[in-house]
């Protein structure tokens, strides 16, 4: 039985790779990896650090594309796929218009759709956009809904969503990370080939990483790992981000912050006119995902508007702090290994202070359990289709 599963994002390569090396080992099924191409340079990034390939890639993507043009496209073009590949089962991940399209597609083809990261909500349909409402739109379009967690699932129940319909399975992303991690301890990573992937400069690397040439690790300082990429924060929210991380370096000298910059025009430009001559902030391309995992564990803490990175920091006992104002990621903000701080540079400043002077209350916060799962999700969610697909047969 063919499973397809469709990415056209990073987050979606990243959470669904698991998936994909799950449904390899299962005896039933059969995995066919569909990429509708969303996004290009980062999706291939992603799909290399885990050494997938596309066995079919509808290539989507183009210049100043819009999300209705997109949408409208990927519908068109998985209907094709459907029409050609005859899927049995077709896996959703998250919350793009990859997801929303390709659920549409398959609804009206009549085969089943798995939604993977199933039930987040901020309870704001407008926000964040598009997203809140894509994964809104997908829910009774599917079959299974795999939650990450069991306020993920009463989301979707509160919804009218069968309780039977309903997963917890765990967030795949932390299967991911830990398959990195456990790869990236036995085999050891070597600082200076990361420095050198990313660009870094060797005064920043020579500080804050652990570079064989450094006479100790007594002498790496901390640094701090920024991201940031939200439609929500485009504009006077990027701004006052980037005059936030302006503000830190000089209050806290001697800590450095690295910032790997999402490829969209609209990061690109206020980041590199804000903080591009700052010395104390190294600007990089985004990093490949194993190259990105090992930043994290290096980091002092994070500085982020990623959803994935709220559920990946809490494994490597990582505090982050969200810049955003809401989050459909309660949870880890309710364990307390994350914490809000919006786009206000003060509370950015304060709360960076207390992670960086307050060594019980930053010894505290790292040692949270992940509420986002235990790496075993892609496991659970393969053995639910393996079940449901072999009653629908006999
Ligand atoms: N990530 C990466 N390289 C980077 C920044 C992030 O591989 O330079 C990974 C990160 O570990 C997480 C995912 O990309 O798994 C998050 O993607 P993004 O922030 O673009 O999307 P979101 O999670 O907010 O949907």
């Amino acid at each position: 039985r063919k499973v397809a599963v469709v990415v056209g994002t990073r987050p979606e390569v990243i959470k669904m790779a698991p998936v994909v090396f799950a449904l390899r080992e299962s005896k039933e099924l059969e995995p066919v990896l569909l990429s509708t191409g969303q996004h290009r340079e980062m999706l291939d990034q992603a799909l290399a650090a885990f050494d997938l390939k596309p066995d079919f890639d509808l290539g989507l993507m183009q210049p100043g594309q819009t999300l209705p043009g997109l949408t409208a496209r990927a519908i068109e073009a998985v209907t094709k796929f459907i029409d050609e590949q005859k899927p049995d089962a077709i896996l959703v991940q998250g919350d793009t218009s990859t997801v929303l399209a390709a659920a549409m597609a398959a609804f009206f083809a009549d085969v089943p759709v798995g939604h993977i990261e199933a039930g987040l909500r901020t309870g704001n349909m407008r926000s964040p956009f598009p997203e809140e409402m894509n994964r809104r739109l997908t829910s009774p379009l599917a079959k299974w809904h795999f939650c990450p967690t069991d306020g993920s699932k009463d989301n979707l129940v509160r919804e009218a969503i069968a309780e039977c319909d309903c997963y917890v399975t765990g967030n795949t992303v932390v299967d991911s990370l830990l398959w990195i991690r456990d790869k990236q301890e036995s085999a050891g990573v070597d600082a200076a080939d990361v420095a050198k992937r990313l660009g870094i400069s060797n005064d920043f690397a020579q500080k804050y990483f652990n570079l064989k040439s450094a006479i100790s690790t007594d002498e790496v300082s901390d640094f701090v790992l920024v991201t940031g990429h939200r439609r929500e924060s485009f504009g006077g929210g990027f701004e006052r981000m980037c005059e936030a991380i302006n503000d830190l370096t000089k209050r806290h000298p001697g800590v450095g912050v690295l910032y790997p910059v999402h490829l969209n025009p609209k990061v690109q430009e206020p980041v590199n006119r804000i903080l591009g001559d700052n010395p104390a902030v190294e600007l990089c391309s985004p990093a490949g995902y194993e190259d990105f995992v090992w930043l994290m564990n290096q980091a002092k803490f994070i500085l982020s508007d990623s959803g994935g990175v709220q559920e990946e920091a809490p494994s490597l006992g990582k505090p982050v702090l969200v810049m955003r104002e809401t989050t459909e990621r309660p949870e880890g903000v309710e364990a307390g290994t994350c914490r809000l701080v919006g786009t206000d540079p003060d509370k950015i400043l304060s709360e960076a202070a207390v992670l960086l002077d307050d060594a019980d209350e930053y010894a505290r916060r790292s040692a949270l359990k992940n509420p986002y799962g235990d790496g075993t999700a892609a496991r659970k969610i393969v053995a639910t289709l393996e079940a449901s697909l072999g009653k629908v047969e006999s």
